[in-house]
Order: structure tokens, then sequence, then C-alpha cells
């Protein structure tokens, strides 16, 4: 049975996801001010949905302050059909400035997790669950700072029209922030990290680490041992990819 429908544009079929992206946030924190002068993102929502359509409305977003922080939207990137989609905080430094997600180290980290986890990196679509990346200045450089929770509501309904877009088998929650925002402020990554919870947005949804924690490492024997932690954890996707296929 084919796992999908063969017409991507989903004007014809919207889903239930997209049609909740149109209603706005749905974080908790409905009616939070997110300081932008700009429409909701709600507003800015094309007719008909389709990848490049939203990819397009989104780079004029300026529905929450960041976008006066980051250098241009940087929106999800991958197959339209991709099995999985790995959903991270938001763009970094090197991200913003090229306007692609994970191309920077924690990027180049994820390509070789995901190389030695047995995943092609081709049916993977990666995204932020906010598309600006959000900086404090320390001398000359952007230090990342950790988007809010009115941010993340603001942005919210960008990540729901992905999901419902390309409707992935698997969906890997990276680090807390995209863990709590997609699984509910309870879940707990350093407890939870590669377990399969229940949850509306994919027929299967984990959690691990973002990459850049394992950079983050002070030493090269722990940096080691996390990298071990984390191809484990997407193994676990890899055997899970597999047993749907068979
Ligand atoms: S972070 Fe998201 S909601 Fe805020 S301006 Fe950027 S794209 Fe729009």
């Amino acid at each position: 049975m084919a796992k999908r429908g063969p017409e991507r544009d989903a004007g014809a079929a919207l889903t239930r996801g997209a049609k909740r992206a149109r209603r706005g946030p749905t974080a908790g924190v409905r009616g939070a001010k997110a300081g932008g002068d700009g429409p909701p993102v709600s507003e800015l929502l094309p007719e008909r949905l389709s990848l490049g359509s939203v990819r397009d409305a989104a780079a004029g977003c300026r529905a929450c302050d960041l976008h006066t922080r980051g250098t241009q939207t940087v929106f999800g990137e991958g197959p339209s059909k991709a099995d999985v989609m790995m959903v991270g905080e938001q763009p970094g430094d090197a991200e913003d400035v090229a306007g692609h997600p994970f191309v920077g180290p924690a990027g180049k980290l994820l390509d070789r997790a995901l190389a030695d986890a047995g995943i092609d990196r081709r049916r993977v679509y990666v995204t932020n669950v906010v598309k600006h990346f959000k900086w404090e200045p320390r001398g000359k450089r952007r230090i990342h700072a950790r988007p809010n929770a009115s941010e993340i509501a603001a942005c919210r309904p960008w990540l729901e029209t992905e999901i419902a877009l390309i409707r992935p088998r698997v969906l890997v929650c990276l680090g807390a922030t995209a863990a709590q925002a997609l699984l509910g402020k309870a879940f707990k990554v350093s407890q939870q990290r590669g377990q399969f919870v229940p949850s509306p947005l994919a027929p299967r949804v984990t959690a691990t680490v973002h990459p850049s924690s394992i950079l983050r490492a002070p030493d090269d024997e722990q940096r080691h041992a996390e990298m071990q932690r984390f191809v484990a954890d997407l193994a676990r996707v890899a055997r899970e990819l597999s047993r749907k296929e068979t």
C-alpha cells in the first residue's frame, strides 16, 4: 500500500495539521505576544499549500521579533516524500548565513551519525521549531540564545504545515526545545531519549539530543561516548524504518 497519495500539493487535500496551522498557534501560549511587526503565520499561509509555496511565504515572515535578529528565514529542507523528519530548535550561525538548515558543524555531525546509524540522508527532511536565528552579541561573535515560548508558538504553524505536507513515518525531535515544544513540557530528553512515544504528529515519534550538545562535550572521551549514544538512538529509527518496510 502506498504510504501517501501521489499528489503532494495539499491544496486539494488539506490535512488536519495544516488546517490547525491556519487557525494559529496550538502550543499552549495562544495569544502570547511575540513582538513581531507583521501578520501572524496563520495569515501568511498560501491558499494552495506545497512545500515551495509555504517556503516562499515564510521568507517574508515578521510574525515575531526574531526576524529583526536573523539574517533570513531558514526553512526546512529535504525530500517532499521524506520518511523521517528531524526537528531541531533553530538555525545556528552558519545556517543563518547560508539560509539552509543543518549545514554547520552540528549538521555535519548529524550527517555522520545518520550514516553510522544506517539512515540514508536522502530520506530525511530537516527543520526547526523556530525559523530565525536567535542570538546575543558576545564581542564580535553571535551566541545562540534559546527561543522563548511565545516565539515558538508564533512560528509553530510553519512547522505544523511542514509536518502536514511531508507526513513523515518517523518524526525525531532533536534536543529539549524541540521535544518539549512537540511532546509537551513534561518530556525529559535525558530520561526518555530513544523511546517512541504516542503522538498525533506521526506514526512513530521519538526524541534524542541535539547534535550541538555533542559538540559541546568537555573532552574527546565524552564526545565519543555521546556520539555513540546518539547513533544508538538513530539506529532505533533505522530499525523502525526497516521494520515498516517488511
Ligand atoms: S521565527 Fe518564525 S514566526 Fe518568527 S519571524 Fe521567523 S519565521 Fe516568522
